[in-house]
């Protein structure tokens, strides 16, 4: 037998197979990793196909060394789908197979951990005589107690459990009522113990929800997008989804947009589901992802809740996945090879027979647009469960405070519901748009921010240590004490960060107790479990936050919201700013209100007119969307249009712009006034928003396509061009995350 070989090299480019011998008596499948000799080294690889003769020379053919896991680790469905987005993302084969596996294993950096565990020989009717006999060995007799299970212990636990655990140990294997061996350890990344919840008893809506899907698992036809207010008791659906294709013996994915959401999600299903569940998301160490990675290829977890990366786990026959908050920005891959998650979720829905689910408070433009076409099923929840109110809504217009002589961040209205909400007792959340977002540091005198030195963005002052921070490639710099530019002595930090914000509140409410959630205080492996869960016990009636408290949590007790800079993402340069802010004011809004009693919404905004500031204060979805999509139809927006940049990096922004002006003329001299020219609406080339990252210059070429069957051909070509040689480096993006 022969193998077809892909080979694991990424700088090379080896983007063809090559064809080895499998050693005699050696079964391999497709998928399977072996080591091949290649030139001179020893490589990794993935068997792509078996094949009976060679398609050359039989002596010049090398043999596979070894074979690196006893089954194949990528499934030949994945292998299918690998295969799909080299087509579509226009990358090497084994880039796209890399997606297929937790990036340890690659190069043998991670190995199976075992540990010594020991477990009982002794029939189970026999054990008590066994105890009993012991009744002067207080050691031996808590030993047989404990294993008494008949399960295997690792050793390390016993020892915590009895001093010096060898001795008894020792004498109870000797006498073979007792063996030890090294066995497969299992690094568990679970945090706290799942209480066990019984099933609430589902809503009308719920029901309804789950009569559209249960059927689906059996013939899956179209995708679904599962629109359900906050509140709706969307994981409820899904876990009675997972639940039947549990049933039915499949598998399920659930997508979720961050591992700082996800503390309750995965409680909830771990008291439903305990180990046929595991997680996989950047906060585990290598050992336990490796290990989560394994339970899921072994069949032992049979349901994964992951961030992104999860959509390519190896769940055998799947039967549902679903994607939670589909909407959120997180599930656009921004490494190479590029990926959409919910595209991936779709395909691996259609090619593997799964139900999948798009879901959200906030559907994105695109997914609602496609349900109303058809191509995807709707599904409405348009209620909170249990009858509970959607919250009540507050609009305040902070141009007006400021004319009325308040200069703080807070509006009266806001600081009136703040005393009434703490004094009674109730929870109240803050949100702050952007860490740090006002915490530049200005020259009252010159006007001068300080800008990093590698980036052009403004740093961020941290009061803690008196630090200026780059969020972008975390430069630290002591605050100075002069202006850099003009000496003035009247620099000072701006407006408000969140930490400003924590100072300022634990001043006004002393006692009540401040949290303070952002990118600072939850870096930690466990940090937002436990802040989250400090403020679920109560232990601080405000929670103070950035986007991270956004979306997703459930706190019943908190009756008020505030939204304290609540629009700035309106002012954004990129066409999908109104979405951005609309999404995130109705899941801030929808955080309120969660238990009995109803919750209020403050909103503080410069812009209440505007109809995303509006839509989301009414709560209303529909007519946000038809306005939205009216104005991307009539200004030639997605889904009408694609956009498309090449952005290119260098040293001095003089090649980044040559390389722009060059790359423009090239595809102007292409296409022209051709026909398929004719889909390019625009092109323009320019300095990129963010004109400096990391001391790298960056110009754009920046494009809109209309959205024709035509213009996939154009993309392929663009993809060609953005391989060529230039000044700078460059990188095709097409409806990128970001246009900075
Ligand atoms: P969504 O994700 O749609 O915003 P959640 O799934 O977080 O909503 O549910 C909101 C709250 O309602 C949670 O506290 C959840 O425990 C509760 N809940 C969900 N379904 C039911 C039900 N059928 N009966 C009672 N409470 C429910
Ligand atoms: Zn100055
Ligand atoms: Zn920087």
């Amino acid at each position: 037998m022969y193998a077809e070989v892909i080979v694991d090299i990424a700088a090379e480019q080896v983007d063809r197979v090559f064809t080895y011998r499998v050693p005699e008596g050696e079964t391999i499948l497709p998928g399977t990793r072996v080591s091949v000799p290649f030139g001179r080294m020893e490589k990794e690889g993935f068997v792509i196909r078996l094949k009976e003769t060679p398609d050359y020379e039989e002596s010049r053919i090398k043999t596979i060394l070894s074979v690196l896991e006893p089954y194949p680790a990528v499934l030949p469905k994945l292998m299918d789908l690998a295969f799909e987005i080299r087509e579509r993302s226009h990358c090497p084969l084994s880039e796209a197979l890399r997606l297929m596996l937790p990036a340890e294993m690659r190069g043998g950096r991670i190995k199976v951990k075992t540990e010594a565990c020991a477990r009982l020989l002794i029939p189970g009717d026999r054990i008590d005589e066994a105890v009993a006999a012991q009744n002067r060995a207080p050691k031996r007799r808590l030993l047989l107690t404990l294993l008494s299970d008949g399960e295997w212990h690792p050793v390390e636990e016993l020892r915590g459990m009895i001093r010096d655990v060898r001795e008894p140990l020792r004498y109870l294997v000797d006498r073979e009522m007792a063996e030890i061996t090294e066995r497969e350890a299992l690094r568990s990344p679970y945090y706290g113990e799942a209480e066990t919840l019984p099933d609430p008893e589902l809503t009308n809506e719920q029901t309804e929800a789950l009569e559209e899907l249960i059927p689906a698992l059996r013939k899956p036809e179209r995708p679904f997008l599962l629109h359900g207010v906050t509140g709706s008791g969307k994981t409820e659906v899904y876990i009675r989804l997972v639940r039947k294709a549990l049933e039915m013996g499949k598998g399920a994915i659930i997508l979720v947009p961050e591992i700082v959401l996800t503390p309750q999600m995965i409680q909830w299903f771990r008291s439903r589901f305990g180990d046929t569940m595991a997680v996989m998301h950047s906060r585990l160490s290598p050992g336990e992802r490796f290990d989560e990675w394994r339970r899921i290829r072994l069949g032992h977890a049979r349901i994964v809740i992951g961030a992104r990366s999860a959509v390519f786990a190896p769940v055998e026959n799947l039967g549902v996945v679903i994607v939670d908050e589909e909407h959120e920005q997180t599930y656009l891959s921004d490494r190479f090879p590029r990926y959409d998650a919910r595209e991936i979720a779709i395909s691996r829905g259609k090619r593997e027979g799964a139900v999948a689910v798009l879901a959200s408070a906030t559907p994105s433009i695109y997914s609602y647009a496609m349900s109303r076409r058809g191509d995807y099923t709707l599904i409405e929840m348009p209620r909170r469960v249990l009858d509970r109110p959607m919250p009540k809504v507050h609009l305040v217009d902070m141009r007006e405070e400021l004319r009325l002589g308040n200069h703080s961040m807070f509006s009266a209205l806001l600081q009136n519901k703040l005393d009434d909400c703490i004094q009674k007792g109730q929870q109240a959340m803050l949100f702050i748009n952007r860490r740090g977002y006002a915490s530049s540091v200005n020259c009252r005198k010159c006007g001068e921010t300080i800008k990093c030195s590698r980036c052009d963005v403004s740093m961020t002052y941290h009061s803690v240590d008196r630090t200026l921070r780059c969020h972008y490639c975390g430069e630290i710099r002591p605050m100075p004490k002069a202006c850099p530019s003009c000496r003035s002595p009247y620099i000072r930090p701006m407006g408000t960060g969140t930490q400003k914000v924590e100072e300022e509140l634990n001043k006004r409410f002393p006692g009540a107790g401040v949290i303070r959630m952002d990118m600072d205080t939850t870096s930690g492996k466990n940090a937002h479990f436990d802040l989250v869960n400090r403020f679920r016990a109560g232990q601080a009636q405000i929670l103070l936050g950035t986007q991270m408290i956004a979306k997703g949590l459930d706190f019943p007790q908190v009756t008020l919201v505030g939204a304290v800079m609540a629009d700035l993402t309106l002012n954004f340069p990129d066409y999908r700013a109104p979405e951005r802010t609309f999404q995130l004011l109705v899941q801030v809004a929808g955080r309120a209100g969660r238990g009995n009693s109803p919750g209020e919404v403050v909103i503080q905004t410069y812009q209440p007119d505007h109809y995303a500031v509006l839509g989301a204060a009414q709560q209303d979805y529909r007519a946000f969307f038809n306005q939205e999509f009216g104005r991307r139809k009539r200004d030639l927006y997605p889904p009408f249009t694609l956009m498309a940049r090449f952005l290119c990096e260098a040293r001095e922004m003089e090649n980044a712009m040559q390389t722009a002006e060059e790359i423009k003329k090239k595809v102007l001299g292409e296409f022209g006034s051709s026909t398929l020219g004719k889909r390019i609406l625009f092109i323009r080339s320019d300095e990129a928003p963010i004109s400096r990252i990391q001391d790298r210059a960056r110009a754009h070429v920046l494009m809109k396509l209309l959205n024709h069957p035509d213009t996939e051909k154009l993309l392929q070509r663009f993809q060609e061009m953005a391989g060529e040689s230039y000044p700078a480096k460059v990188l095709l993006e097409i409806n990128p995350a970001s246009l900075a």
